[in-house]
């Protein structure tokens, strides 16, 4: 597709992004004209510091940008400052009702706290948690979850609907401003796509902070990706969210490559290799699905955007890879052309495709 055409179809496709008031975890800027970034979740015992600084260091090298661990207990807090001290990325802790693990985490350095004031008692404590939060410019995000949401909100509403989730979601924020706490970001997850993103689109409308986007146990590998990338394109294609967690049953590295590639698929960021394979049929004339897997597997390493073609026959290959930045399509008796940026430049070997994209792709990249 012709560039300007492209970026023509993007503007008419996506709304444009909402302006929210812009926050820092850490050194990465959340909401205003940020990029969307791209969150998960550490799975390990966090008192495990050896785990959870090696995971962190593995999601890091997936493109993960901010990375949120649970503290559920004083040594989880306690393991806190050794954590930070290894992790390549800003952490958010995440607490539910105990402040002074809130406070703990804070003292520690974290770059974002997890937390609904509303759970955490008295005002007092709420007024104490956000008091040491703003001295150490720590941003809270208040995470509404329909699992989680308060008993009165269930019975007014008559369920966890979108309205119940938003009115919860409010009643937190409204804690903060009353303390004079600005520093916000809000996330509203129900395990279901048609509520959450009915609840994303009525907070949007009701406020002015950055929005975290997930869909939650959105389910195993293959189901959650699917739910995380309906309901996360919807709202992106919206103009709504400011960072992104899909939530998986899964090593969470999983999460992190999803995440990108959605945002890829939206063109909202850019990072790595962009593979498009055909899916073959009777007129393949090698085997399009083993070279792109292996090519993708093989390239997972690189950030610069480079986009590839693996294409079965002489139908739709030549086109697609014309299109693309190193492209390979099936010919006859194992033969596979062979394009670069557009132009074909020569024929290749079945058994060498792999080996030849990647050469290609790391010379454009600068990698070699
Ligand atoms: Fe079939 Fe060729 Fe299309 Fe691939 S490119 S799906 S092999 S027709």
């Amino acid at each position: 597709m012709h560039r300007q055409t492209r970026a023509g179809i993007l503007q008419i496709m996506l709304k444009k992004r909402k302006k929210t008031k812009p926050i820092f975890i850490g050194n990465v800027g959340v909401g205003g004209s940020h990029p969307i970034s791209v969150q998960s979740m550490t799975n390990v015992p966090t008192d495990n510091v050896e785990a959870v600084a090696a995971q962190i260091c593995k999601f890091a090298a997936a493109g993960c940008e901010i990375v949120r661990v649970s503290v559920p207990d004083k040594q989880s807090a306690e393991a806190l400052p050794s954590i930070l001290e290894q992790s390549p990325l800003p952490i958010v802790a995440d607490i539910h009702f105990d402040y002074r693990l809130a406070l703990a985490a804070i003292d520690a350095g974290i770059h974002g706290l997890r937390i609904n004031p509303g759970n955490i008692g008295s005002r007092k404590r709420a007024e104490a948690v956000a008091k040491a939060a703003s001295q150490k410019s720590v941003p809270i995000r208040i995470g509404v979850n329909a699992g989680s949401l308060e008993k009165d909100l269930l019975q007014k509403f008559g369920g966890p609907t979108p309205e119940a989730m938003v009115e919860s979601a409010l009643g937190h924020v409204r804690i903060l401003e009353d303390l004079d706490f600005n520093a916000i970001k809000i996330s509203l997850k129900a395990s279901d796509v048609i509520s959450t993103v009915e609840a994303y689109r009525l907070m949007s409308k009701k406020c002015k902070y950055p929005l975290h986007l997930g869909i939650t146990e959105a389910g195993t590998l293959f189901t959650g990706t699917i739910k995380s990338s309906v309901g996360l394109g919807i709202l992106l294609a919206d103009g709504i969210g400011d960072t992104i967690r899909v939530s998986l049953s899964a090593d969470p590295v999983e999460e992190v490559r999803v995440g990108w590639e959605i945002l890829k698929s939206l063109d909202m960021r850019e990072r790595g290799v962009r593979v498009v394979a055909c899916p073959t049929c009777a007129r393949s004339n090698f085997d399009v699905s083993a070279a792109a897997t292996e090519i993708e597997r093989r390239l997972g390493d690189l950030l610069e955007p480079v986009k590839v073609a693996v294409m079965g026959c002489v139908v739709n290959g030549p086109g697609e890879a014309r299109q693309v930045d190193v492209g390979a399509a099936g010919l006859k008796k194992g033969k596979v052309a062979l394009y670069l940026k557009g132009k074909r430049v020569r024929t290749i070997n079945e058994d060498d495709v792999v080996d030849i994209v990647e050469k290609e792709v790391r010379t454009l990249a600068g990698k070699n």
